[in-house]
């Protein structure tokens, strides 16, 4: 009974908004999103399709993914989808499969009590149910806390999140530090957040993140990682990394490697415009909203390259071969990085690889050129090469010619190969090797 009371009194207010008031998106819901909402409602559960995916339809941009949260129990959504699976240690959610799409649909959960907080106050544990009202405590932003019922056709607000939204603004639940604290990746949250949709952080708000940065070095290197390949391949990374670079996040990101620090314009904690990283970073927005396909080995290389060439340098001077300088350079920046960040292993060679292939591009004659053009990485290794200008490292010339040899016809390769020669000064020009006649005698 006094639990009812003091859930009486302290209820948050909440509004009800009907969508068609509203600038929502509604074909760009899933069509298995929507299958399992109705599935769960006719089964006489609360379902709604909540956070991200409700704000980006709000924006008139395609979810990325749809979330769903209900009243129904892990084991209750499990037995009323056939395809489905129970995952998750900290927290029980339900993976559930229609056509090829993943849906992740979870149980209200209860905002994290003190005694799960480590002495930092970050959250330790995190999975125990609760209401749609301790639902939506828990969540970061006013934007990402909204509840949409796609059937009866009604949003919940309990944060004011569509009036935030219609300002484009940035907003945390609860206090900023606090939230912060307890989970320093909402830091890089909102920076993907608000780079994607075009969102203003609050100077406050930028204050708080700039002081909580440091936590970013205790949080686990998988979950870090994750975010910031999803802001690297949101098709905003570099409004992202301008505010990592205001908010001096990126010491915290990759503490020891200085990775911005040629790049950061004087005076200025932008990334300098058509600097290396600049350049790369737009071309690589471009790239993500033409819908090309986007090499993550190709985005690591990138942002190690200024690290790993002039380390690679050091050790030419030393003596060593350049091939020799490239892989101990590579393995040695990689291997900093890798404390810091969660690498898997084919992306660690991806990158090595593109490096290594860099040095090829010195060979104009011989049969190197001829076995460059068919790697399976000589695109990006290109794409790199072309970014080497910027640092006056390569000629655009150098850059033009493996673009005109990589597509032209064969003939037309070897006589590029032979006029190389020729400005070379090496006598013998290339020919097609025939295969030998067999002896008849
Ligand atoms: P994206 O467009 O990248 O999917 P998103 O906000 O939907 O952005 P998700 O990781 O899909 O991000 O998370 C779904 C929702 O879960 C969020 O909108 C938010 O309500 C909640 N959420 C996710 N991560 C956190 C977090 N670290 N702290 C609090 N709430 C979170
Ligand atoms: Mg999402």
């Amino acid at each position: 009974m006094l639990e009812k009371l003091v859930g009486i009194f302290s209820k948050k207010q909440f509004s009800s908004i009907e969508s068609s008031t509203l600038d929502l998106q509604k074909d760009l819901i899933s069509y298995p999103a929507l299958a399992i909402i109705k599935k769960l409602k006719r089964s006489g559960w609360e379902a709604f399709i909540v956070g991200g995916a409700v704000r980006d339809l709000l924006m008139n941009v395609k979810p990325k993914d749809f979330d769903i949260v209900t009243n129904a129990s892990p084991h209750e959504i499990k037995n009323l989808f056939r395809r489905s699976r129970i995952i998750g240690r900290r927290f029980r959610i339900v993976h559930v499969y229609i056509g090829n799409e993943t849906i992740e649909v979870s149980t209200f959960r209860k905002p994290n009590v003190s005694n799960s907080l480590d002495s930092y106050g970050r959250i330790l544990r995190d999975n125990v149910f609760g209401s749609i009202e301790d639902d939506v405590k828990r969540r970061d932003l006013t934007i990402n806390s909204l509840y949409y019922d796609p059937i009866s056709e009604r949003i919940l607000d309990y944060h004011n999140g569509i009036s935030d939204l219609k300002k484009r603004e940035i907003v945390v639940i609860g206090k900023k530090k606090e939230r912060l604290i307890e989970d320093p990746l909402r830091i890089v949250r909102i920076i993907r957040i608000a780079a994607k949709l075009g969102l203003t952080i609050p100077l406050k708000l930028k204050n708080v993140m700039r002081g909580a940065g440091i936590l970013l070095e205790n949080i686990p290197k998988a979950r870090l990682s994750d975010d910031l390949l999803k802001l690297l391949v949101s098709g905003k990374s570099l409004q992202g990394f301008n505010y990592i670079l205001e908010l001096g996040l990126d010491r915290h990101i990759f503490p020891n490697l200085c990775l911005f620090s040629p790049e950061k314009k004087k005076g200025s904690t932008n990334l300098k415009k058509d600097g290396f990283i600049y350049s790369a970073l737009k071309n690589l927005d471009v790239a993500v909203g033409n819908n090309e396909t986007i090499s993550i080995s190709f985005i690591f290389a990138v942002l190690f390259w200024e690290k790993i060439s002039k380390l690679k340098m050091s050790y030419v001077e030393q003596g060593f071969s350049d091939y020799l300088s490239m892989q101990m350079a590579t393995s040695e920046i990689l291997q900093d990085v890798n404390q810091n960040f969660y690498f898997q292993r084919k992306h660690i060679a991806g990158v090595r690889e593109l490096c290594l292939l860099q040095a090829r591009f010195n060979k104009f004659v011989g049969k190197s050129p001829f076995s460059l053009v068919r790697h399976a990485r000589f695109l990006s290794a290109l794409k790199l090469l072309e970014l080497r200008v910027k640092l006056n490292e390569v000629k655009t010339e150098n850059v033009v010619w493996w673009g005109k040899f990589y597509r032209c016809p064969d003939n037309e390769k070897i006589h590029m190969v032979n006029v190389m020669r020729g400005k070379i000064g090496q006598r013998r020009p290339y020919k097609k090797r025939r295969k030998k006649k067999l002896s008849t005698t």
